[in-house]
């Protein structure tokens, strides 16, 4: 049995788990994976006791956000810990059923940015391409719940054929997002059509896809998959992951899968109350996440998404963790703190204060340890300087 902070730091299977052992002879296959998902109040019970505010929780998410969690995932939940960080980020609880005055439906402003549905134009040179509604798991923050898992508030209708017209004919965008939902959910043929197709329009420079499988369902990065991706380089696959216990064997090896087939990784993370808001726990994941070859990308503060006021921090808390990071570790491992402008505001970086005094001459500033640096501005080399050196220049020629 491992000791409890053995996985912040170890990389292990925590197969068959709940399930039987005869369950492994299937273990590996995704489509057994997606076919036994946890998706009912009664297959939930049948492996952990809920508490009365989990249960309650799994009652109303029914016409909010689908519930639905891989074995391969579920496994990671402590039984015995109705804290259990896992759990928090999947297991429906009684707070989400309420709504905070500052909470919204569609907290990144998408929906206004669609000049096709499914397709997000926010900013001049890139898009987002939202492709699928569906997840192997859904995850109660889920910034897209008003339509991920499509029992919610709205329906994802995206229109393929003009999506990719308005790609074809708007040359400024030279970078598209595959996301949704979870792209790497198609078969290998329904994502080589989509990658095929993006591929040909000339001005698209490469392709990114945003993808939580590698976590929820590794199985699902099979040597076929990343031959398929290979042939659409330059591409890209952001991973999101909040937890190093998270990072097991089996994601270990479907991450170094996709890296040797030569696809950039990085991740993101979502700041989440009682999940990842410590110091430890980031600097545990992040380390992980080298070490799977995968460079921490963006950490974001929750978006104001409705019933999510129970997983939310301070923002002042993200500071703490990136103050307690650079200095302190790799600076390859530290993540770019952000914050979504509400509404629509896209990216804001955040960073602890590190410039105490700026003027025209000097900049003064502090180091991880608090000690206090100047850095003169750029001097201007007097004139007559100047002419002194070009004279002493002229009598060595
Ligand atoms: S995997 Fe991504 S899109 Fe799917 S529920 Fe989680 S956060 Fe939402």
């Amino acid at each position: 049995m491992a000791a409890p902070n053995d996985d912040l730091t170890t990389f292990r299977s925590h197969a068959p788990g709940y399930w039987p052992q005869d369950a492994m002879a299937d273990w590996d296959s995704h489509q057994w994976q997606l076919k036994n998902r946890v998706n009912t109040l009664t297959d939930l019970e049948q492996h952990i006791e809920l508490t009365d505010v989990e249960r309650a929780g799994v009652l109303l998410a029914g016409n909010k956000l689908a519930m639905s969690v891989t074995p391969h995932f579920f496994n990671l939940i402590d039984a015995d810990d109705p804290d259990c960080p896992i759990r928090r980020q999947i297991v429906p609880r009684l707070e989400e059923g309420w709504t905070a005055p500052e909470e919204m439906a569609d907290p990144c402003g998408e929906d206004s940015h669609m000049p096709v549905p499914g397709l997000v134009h926010r900013y001049p040179d890139r898009v987002l391409f939202l492709v699928t509604d569906r997840c192997a798991s859904y995850c109660r923050y889920c910034t897209r719940s008003r339509v991920v898992s499509g029992v919610g508030e709205q329906q994802l209708e995206t229109q393929w054929e003009a999506a990719f017209e308005y790609l074809e004919k708007t040359p400024q965008v030279r970078d598209v997002l595959l996301s949704g939902g979870d792209p790497l959910l198609f078969s290998d043929a329904k994502l080589e059509k989509i990658l095929s197709r993006l591929h040909a329009i000339p001005h698209i420079q490469f392709v990114r896809i945003g993808s939580r499988i590698p976590i929820f369902l590794p199985q699902r990065i099979t040597p076929a998959l990343c031959e398929m991706l290979k042939k659409y380089h330059p591409l890209f696959i952001s991973i999101h992951t909040n937890h190093p216990k998270e990072l097991t064997t089996e994601v270990q090896e479907a991450l170094g899968r996709l890296a040797d087939a030569g696809v950039p990784l990085g991740n993101q993370s979502v700041l989440l109350k009682g999940v990842n808001d410590s110091v430890e726990v980031q600097k545990a994941l992040v380390h992980k996440l080298l070490m799977c070859r995968v460079r921490p990308y963006y950490l974001y503060q929750c978006d104001l998404i409705k019933g999510s006021s129970h997983l939310r921090t301070s923002v002042s808390k993200g500071l703490e963790i990136i103050e307690g990071l650079r200095g302190h570790t790799t600076g390859y491992a530290i993540p770019q703190f952000v914050i979504d402008g509400p509404g629509g505001g896209g990216k804001i970086p955040l960073n602890p204060d590190y410039i105490l005094q700026r003027d025209h001459e000097k900049v003064t500033l502090r180091n991880y340890e608090g000690e206090t640096f100047t850095y003169p501005e750029p001097s201007e080399a007097p004139e007559s300087d100047l002419i002194a050196l070009k004279e002493q220049s002229a009598c060595c020629s």
